[in-house]
């Protein structure tokens, strides 16, 4: 997916979520997808992760952060933050990249294409 369509997506989903305060960006991570940071209001691709995939992981990976968004710091994966992912209708998981050629996504070990 290129940057640029990611940036929009972000974008449109924190606005929806009346999240309009909150900043966007990359990062250079190759051992994680996406980050959220209460104290800074910003959520974060990595930009590997972006390149190497596809709309649709992109699009599981900013609602995963954007349930970490709504529901506020200190819940990590708990009942709240599934609650979010419910209410967001994303898979709660975490996706995380294991290595250069493989990523965590719904549990599931899957290889970057
Ligand atoms: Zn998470």
């Amino acid at each position: 997916m290129k940057p640029k369509q990611a940036k929009l997506m972000m974008r449109k989903y924190l606005d929806d979520n009346y999240l309009q305060g909150w900043q966007i960006g990359f990062m250079n991570k190759k051992t994680t997808a996406g980050n959220c940071c209460h104290v800074t209001k910003t959520i974060k691709l990595s930009s590997w992760f972006v390149k190497l995939n596809n709309c649709k992981r992109v699009h599981t990976t900013v609602l995963h952060e954007i349930a970490h968004a709504r529901i506020g710091y200190g819940h990590g994966h708990n009942l709240q933050f599934k609650i979010s992912c419910d209410y967001l209708k994303v898979d709660n998981a975490s996706s995380t990249f294991k290595n250069n050629d493989t990523f965590m996504l719904h549990g599931i070990e899957r290889k970057v294409l």
